[in-house]
């Protein structure tokens, strides 16, 4: 589960004022930000909710609701849209850290905010909701420019039997273990293969 990479000593040092509560497991409290972006201070101060029982990734909730209701990243229930589910599934499994979790997506998502409310302009580039998120996250994993080439490597790690001398799904023409074959590998022995699969089937039933 998720919240086995609440690393409460990093959090409690980094972040005050959250307050971790075992019972509920949920994170709750009030987060300041204060950030050099593009040569412009930004800064500020939300309350927040952090809930861990809802999905395979944590969901985050402006309580404090500071969020203007017209921003597009930020759902009518008032979770916030960090980035796609299977970009943050992932780097929280790989630095089996909440503390960076936080630090990478939902600070950012205040320092973006903040700074989209003055410039109108976002600092750190757009990112697309939903499968194409989804789709522009792949390219990006798989280091492809094409997104075509990135679901045939999905398709091959859903229903391939992995074989080295087979040609590579991304349409290289190399042989897989001479190309993306150790992504593929981890990707197929990933011990949260069945949590990663939720994005994968959404994006390949949008497809087919
Ligand atoms: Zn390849």
């Amino acid at each position: 589960m998720i919240s086995e990479y609440i690393d409460l000593d990093m959090i409690n040092k980094k972040y005050p004022n959250l307050i971790y509560d075992s019972n509920k497991n949920t994170i709750s409290g009030s987060i300041k930000i204060c950030k050099n972006c593009n040569d412009e201070i930004i800064s500020g101060c939300y309350d927040l909710l952090i809930d861990f029982n809802k999905s395979s990734i944590p969901y985050v909730y402006d309580v404090g609701k500071k969020i203007k209701r017209n921003y597009e990243h930020c759902y009518s229930d008032r979770r916030l849209c960090l980035a796609t589910d299977i970009e943050q599934l992932l780097f929280i499994r790989d630095t089996k850290s909440i503390c960076l979790w936080i630090e990478k997506y939902v600070e950012s998502y205040y320092i973006s905010y903040e700074y989209f409310q003055k410039y109108a302009i976002y600092p750190f580039g757009q990112y697309s909701h939903g499968n194409q998120g989804i789709a522009e996250f792949y390219k990006k994993y798989f280091n492809l420019n094409n997104e075509e080439n990135s679901l045939n490597i999905i398709k091959y790690i859903f229903f391939n039997t992995y074989r080295g001398h087979n040609l590579c799904p991304c349409g290289s023409n190399k042989k897989i273990r001479n190309c993306h074959g150790n992504i593929i590998i981890k990707c197929k022995q990933d011990p949260n293969y069945n949590l990663l699969i939720k994005d994968f089937r959404r994006w390949f039933n949008d497809k087919k």
